[in-house]
Parts: C-alpha cells; structure tokens; sequence
C-alpha cells in the first residue's frame, strides 16, 4: 500500500531560504498558490524578514503594513526587534513609528514591545527617546517586570547615566542576576571600578558573565595583578576568560606573562581561538621570540585554523619583527585577505628590515615599498592612511632618501604628523644632514612638548656640529621639562624561554657564568682591536644609564649568556628596547666574527646582523 505523502505546511519552505532573494521568490510563490491553498502564514515571514542577517528589514516593514489579516503582537515585536538590531541612523525613528502604529490599531504593548525598544536606544544611544520610553514604562507597571527591569538598567548605563541605572536597580525588589550584571558592567564601561567591584562582592549570584565583566573590566584599565587574581578564583574559566587575559598581558606590555598563560593553556589541552593566537603573535613579536612564532604558525598550519586578516597581519608583523622579513613577505603574498593591517604590516616590515641587504639594494626596498604602497589603492582600494605614509618615510629615509622624504612629506593628502617628523629628523642625524635635522628638530619641539626621542636626536645633531652651547640647552629644556628616559633592557629567547637584562643586572641565576663569559669575551676581541670605552659618549644616541659602566649594558649581558646556553654555530637574537650604542655595537661585530656567530639584534629603530666582524647596518643607524 502506497504511503500518504507527508504534510508538510508551505510555509515550511520558507525556512530553507539562505537569502533575501530566495525568499522573496518562495513567498511570491507561496501567494500564488494561495489562491488554492491557505496563504502563508505572515508569522515566518516577518520573522525572517526583520530577524534573519540576510533578511530585508524594510521588506519586513511592507509585508506586515500591507496585510489585509489582522495586526498580532508578536508581528510588531518581531518588528523592533529587527530595527533594534538593525542599528542605522532611522531605525529608533522608524521603530516610534511603529510602536505608535500599533497603539493607533489598539494593539497594546507588552513587557517584550518594552524590552526590545530600550534595547534599541542603547544600541544607538538615544538617550532622550529611552528616557521618554521609562516615564511611560513607569506609569503603565510595566517597570516591575524583571525583563524590561533589565533592559532599562543596561539602556542607562550603556549611555553612561549611571545614576538613572542606579536607581531603577535600587528600587526594584526583585533583582536577578542579568539586573546585577548590567549593573556592575556599567560601573566598569564608565571606568568606576571601585563601584564595580563593590557590587561583584555583594552580587549574591554569579555567572559566567559576572565573571567575565569583572576580568574585561579591570584588564581594560590595565589593572593587571587584579584581573590575575580574578582569574584564579574563577569557578570556571571559558574560552572568552583566557582571550581577555592573554590579550591583555599582550597589549599591556607584558608579552611574558601572556606567553606564560598561554603554555598553561595548553597543559590543559585548551584549543585557542584565533583571538588567542593573534595575541600570542603579538607577543612573540614585542619579545623577538622566533621560535614561539614559528610554533603558532605550524599550529595554524597543522589545525587548519582560519587565516582571516587579523591574524594574517599579525603573522607577518611577527615574522617582520622577529628579523626573517623574507617568511613575512611570503605570508603576505600567500594571504587571500589582504586588508590594511596586512599592508601596514608587510610595509612596515619592509621598513624595519630596509637595511638588512647591502647597500646597493637599498633602492629596491624603496621600490618594493612604494610597489605595495600603491598597489594598496590600485589593486585593493584601500586609502593609505597616516601610518602608511609614516611607513614610507621611514623607508625613504633609511635609504638615505631625504629629500624625496621630505618632498614625500610635502604631498601628503593630511597633514603630517610629529611621528611622520621625528622619522625624519632620526634620518637626518643618521645621514649627517644637519641642516635639514635642525630645522625639523626645531620646529617638532615648538610643537611636541612631551616627546624624548627629538630633544635626543636634537641634541646629537648638535654635539656633532659641535655646537656644544646648544645642544647642553636642549637638554637643559629637557630636563626642566621632566622628561623621562625609558630604561634600557634587552631579550634573548632560549629554549622556548625568555630571558631578561638590564645594565649591570645581577639577578639571573647564571650571573656568575654569564660575567665571566663576557670578560672572557672582551680579552678576546681586545686581539683584534677592540678599544672599550670607558666613559658614556656625552652626546650618544640613547645615553643608556650613563651612570652605569658602559660595559655592561644589556645586550652585552645578553650576548655572553645567548654565547654560554646555545648551540656553537646557532644564531643569537637579541630584542632591546631603546637604540644599542656604539660601544656594544663594535663589541657586536667583533665578537661575530672571534666567535663565528651571527647576532642578530633588533633595537628600537632597526636590526643589526652582525656577521663576520660587519654589521648589516653598515655602522649607520
Ligand atoms: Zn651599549
Ligand atoms: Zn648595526
């Protein structure tokens, strides 16, 4: 016996739609057959229409004003609901319209009409329509309703009005734990920690959420220790914890710590998303740590993870940072999504490394540059920005360029900024072009008070035109001005672990190896001419702890233990914060080649790869 075909009601098909014009062409059809059938119901058809993300909230708006059938409250909700989250300039203007369109047709509002409208005025922030919309939520009882309770709470502290959100949470009896969580995560939003705090103490409920608010919350502020301890007492920690406590090591300059968290993630066999591993990137490159980075990128390869641009760009962002500008570049070529993070980091990755080939090549870096600088809005559309522009300057000024960089400068479509300014006067005092330098130099501290690195530059420039007077003036207005240095350390990575130094430091376990490393260092390279300076160089570039024997600056103590803890013949790499002296520079070279090693070190401006007694560098940076 043949089976009964299933029922299956019409509008089911509906269902089955992926886009608006899918469904447009199925409810056009479905109206056809109404002729014979009952027509499609308008239930999944505004549903999908206001709610669905490829749906077409205006189409929604037709189907439900041109019905003949008659008006339901669930249509209007469903309706601002949709405009709530639609989120353009007309949609609070448009969802008035409708709630007094239902009022008109005497279609009464409910605890949902409610929520869904102030969830709307938070989203666009519209105050003074939410503020009209809770004197009548007042009036009419609805105020007691613990979802509208809610929404009002979150609509006033998203706008920042913690006072109004305070109250309605104040004199609501029954509050649950949504009501606390808006509460305490509009005291964060607005930077009212301490408030915030109080009420998690006090909360006597708390979920994921409350958690993850507070831990956000005090991350945001660079409240770091806290937001640690937080994540300790936490219950449970879920995905979204870790990727607000890496990135926030990471972005916090604390790419140690994010480092650390990360390895005991992966003690407990956490998968990181794709937001964790963009932190991590981030890290390796503030810390040189190459073979982290690798790691990440063969974990991205092996598990397949998504490449999108974020990510993308910060992989070469690493590779650039981390010295092997050549893997960044081909991440950049092998990338589908090229977008503007990609482009300013494979640009600025150019510019950093703009010294690493001999001197005859230099030009083709420029070309390579401006080839990508360019092909950014031939080829994709995208408007360079400030940073791109930046980018090249640095690039044409590295080169030695410094006349086209200013010519650059001079057409710039915006007006260019003191970054933009201080590349250039670095490249001046790099080039010997004083004139140009004292000029700009000049000029940035009339505009820049607050800046250290072009009183320096200034100051050098000086000192080598040997206008002494003036370049002891510079400092002086400097330092009436309270302008601090940065102190000087440096990183080395070994064994998937990394190492920290500052000048003179006693605090590593090997100190002892680590000293006797060095002296041995020196008596060697003192064979083949090394003469160590025993004063810091008046004027130098950084004037790293003058106080502190040049001989022992950071890099140094880095070297002797990269020397004395990796394998003969491996590279060293060494990261340091501020621009390396010449002291250790030559020291540098000279040891690359007694010792046979290549050094690699990146400092603030750029690398060096010591090689065989020569620098990368070309004794210029
Ligand atoms: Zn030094
Ligand atoms: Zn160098």
């Amino acid at each position: 016996m043949a089976m009964p075909p299933p029922k299956v009601p019409f509008t089911w098909l509906l269902f089955k739609c992926k886009t608006i014009q899918q469904f447009k062409q199925t409810h056009t059809q479905l109206l056809i057959r109404g002729l014979s059938h009952p027509p499609p119901s308008l239930r999944p058809t505004v549903s999908f229409a206001a709610l669905n993300p490829s749906g077409d909230i205006h189409y929604a708006l037709r189907l439900l004003f041109q019905s003949s059938t008659p008006p339901q409250i669930f249509l209007f909700n469903t309706l601002i609901r949709g405009l709530a989250r639609a989120c353009h300039s007309h949609s609070m203007s448009t969802s008035c319209f409708v709630f007094y369109r239902m009022i008109d047709l005497n279609v009464f509002p409910n605890n949902f009409t409610f929520t869904f409208l102030f969830q709307g005025c938070a989203t666009s922030r519209d105050f003074d329509l939410g503020r009209q919309l809770h004197g009548i939520v007042v009036k009419n009882s609805f105020a007691l309703d613990v979802f509208v309770k809610n929404s009002v709470i979150q609509f006033y502290s998203v706008c920042g009005k913690l006072r109004d959100a305070r109250w309605a949470f104040d004199e609501s009896l029954d509050v649950d734990v949504v009501s606390w969580n808006s509460m305490m995560s509009g005291y964060l939003r607005n930077g009212e920690i301490s408030e915030g705090l109080e009420l998690f103490d006090k909360m006597p409920n708390r979920n994921e959420v409350s958690w993850n608010s507070v831990l956000s919350g005090l991350v945001n502020f660079g409240f770091l220790d806290d937001a640690c301890r937080v994540f300790k007492e936490m219950p449970c920690r879920s995905l979204v914890s870790w990727v607000v406590m890496i990135s926030g090591y990471a972005q916090n300059g604390q790419p140690k710590k994010a480092l650390a968290l990360f390895r005991g993630m992966q003690l407990l066999n956490l998968e990181p998303n794709s937001a964790i591993l963009v932190s991590v990137l981030s890290a390796c490159s503030q810390l040189g740590a190459l073979n982290h980075g690798n790691w990440v990128y063969f974990y991205i390869q092996k598990k397949c993870v998504n490449v999108d641009s974020i990510l993308n760009a910060a992989l070469i962002d690493m590779y650039a940072k981390c010295g092997s500008i050549n893997l960044a570049m081909q991440v950049f070529h092998l990338s589908k999504e090229k977008d503007v993070s990609s482009y300013t980091s494979a640009i600025s990755g150019l510019a950093m490394n703009g010294r690493v080939l001999c001197a005859c090549s230099h030009i083709g870096w420029v070309e390579k540059g401006f080839h990508y600088f360019h092909s950014m809005l031939d080829d994709h559309g995208i408007e360079p920005e400030l940073d791109h522009y930046a980018c090249m300057v640095d690039l044409l000024g590295r080169a030695g360029l410094l006349e086209e960089a200013e010519n650059f400068i001079a057409s710039m479509p915006m007006k260019p900024d003191n970054v933009i300014w201080g590349t250039l006067l670095g490249a001046c005092r790099v080039h010997g072009n004083d004139q140009m330098g004292q000029g700009i130099g000049n000029m940035l501290i009339e505009s820049d008070q607050s800046h250290d690195g072009c009183y320096i530059l200034l100051s050098s420039i000086y000192a080598k035109t040997m206008k002494g007077d003036n370049a002891e003036e510079v400092r002086k207005s400097m330092r009436a001005k309270n302008i601090e240095r940065v102190p000087g350390y440096s990183l080395i990575e070994v064994d998937g672990v990394v190492h920290e130094f500052l000048a003179g430091d006693r605090s590593h376990d090997k100190t002892e190896e680590i000293y006797t490393a060095w002296e041995e260092a020196v008596k060697k390279i003192k064979n083949y001419g090394y003469k160590a300076e025993t004063r810091g160089v008046l004027f130098d570039i950084e004037e790293e702890e003058k106080e502190t024997v040049i001989g022992y600056h950071s890099e140094k103590l880095a070297l002797a233990f990269g020397l004395i803890s990796t394998e003969p013949g491996s590279v060293i790499r060494i990261v340091k914060n501020i621009r390396i002296c010449n002291d250790c520079h030559s020291a540098m070279k000279l040891i690359s080649k007694v010792n046979q090693r290549k050094i690699s070190v990146r400092d603030r401006k750029r690398y060096h790869h010591f090689e065989g007694g020569s620098c990368s560098c070309m004794d210029y940076w």
